[in-house]
């Protein structure tokens, strides 16, 4: 279980553990914006922990982040499937092969399944009979980075216009 901490403004800042967000409302430094249905037990008491929760003091954050490209930041961004076939991903395929000039870039990355890998292999995709399911590219939100979202985040990443 993880938060979303928004900014005093509502812009997006960070992804925190569950248990991270907790604390930060037990010590009064966040509020509550949205509930989740996971709690966390302490020796007296039952937790609500937040799926959302908004800093009470405006700290300053750069307005854009480059997101890394890792196997993690490629698997969130396709939810971790195959873009061939739509299975469970195992594997990073180049879409242009590495061997035919292909770069390690986010519009020529995708997640796949190692059947689905193999097949491929280093020729280009017009030279076979499989098809992507959504062209790739750079993951609209570094949130992303950060694995999958929940969907009570999508509105405050929707508001954030960068
Ligand atoms: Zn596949």
């Amino acid at each position: 279980m993880r938060t979303l901490v928004l900014n005093a403004t509502y812009e997006p800042l960070s992804v925190v553990p569950g248990r991270r967000a907790v604390v930060l409302m037990i010590r009064d430094r966040v509020d509550l914006v949205e509930a989740s249905a996971e709690s966390m037990r302490t020796p007296t008491s039952e937790l609500m922990v937040p799926s959302v929760v908004r800093l009470r003091r405006y700290v300053k954050a750069p307005r854009y982040r480059a997101i890394p490209l890792t196997r993690r930041t490629i698997f969130a961004r396709d939810d971790g499937r195959c873009q061939y076939c739509g299975g469970p991903a195992d594997c990073i395929d180049h879409v242009m092969p590495r061997s035919r000039g292909g770069s390690h870039s986010w519009d020529n990355v995708v997640a796949a399944c190692h059947a689905c890998n193999t097949k491929k292999a280093d020729r280009l995709l017009h030279e076979t009979s499989m098809y992507l399911a959504r062209s790739p590219g750079r993951p609209q939100h570094w949130v992303m980075a950060a694995g999958a979202a929940d969907p009570r985040w999508m509105p405050y990443l929707a508001q954030a216009a960068y």
